[in-house]
């Protein structure tokens, strides 16, 4: 089974504040910068070999992320990990008992199969998980249906 680091989410006020630290200090650029409507979030992403800084700015207080800095500050947000198959992981999870955050799996960013799993089931760290671009997963269009939707709120902490 391969799966790797596909991004480092970090919760931050200013995407403008933050990428200086970033860019200048620790060398990496800024690649591409997308509102996400639906989440509530503005994203930054600064890919390095390996991986991805992914800043995490919200649209409002009123947002997930919104609600994390309020309570946290700014900070670690979430690890996202490529797995070869988001459904069969998630159904590993209900199987575990381990609760997905909001709709599971749903649509991120480049059009890739998301879904979270709450921090309460995976020792503090909100996980994404993430298919491969540009799907990347042979037959079965369908879900692992509506019982993957978990009941708690958009918000994992
Ligand atoms: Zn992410």
């Amino acid at each position: 089974m391969s799966v790797r680091l596909a991004h480092i989410g970090i919760a931050v006020r200013s995407i403008v504040d933050a990428r200086i630290f970033y860019e200048e200090v620790l060398g990496l650029e800024v690649e591409s910068v997308e509102e996400i409507e639906s989440e509530g979030v503005k994203v930054a992403l600064l890919p390095f070999p390996g991986g991805e800084i992914e800043l995490l700015e919200p649209l409002s207080e009123d947002t997930p992320v919104g609600r994390f800095l309020e309570k946290h500050g700014e900070g670690l947000h979430h690890l996202s990990f490529e797995v070869p198959d988001v459904h069969r992981s998630i159904v590993a999870g209900i199987e575990h008992g381990v609760e997905t955050v909001g709709e599971a799996p749903r649509t991120g960013a480049e059009g890739r199969e998301i879904a979270f799993f709450h921090p309460l089931f995976t020792h503090g760290v909100l996980i994404e998980i993430c298919g491969r671009k540009n799907g990347g997963r042979d037959g079965d269009p369908g879900g692992v249906g509506d019982g993957a939707v978990s009941e708690l709120s958009g918000d994992a902490y």
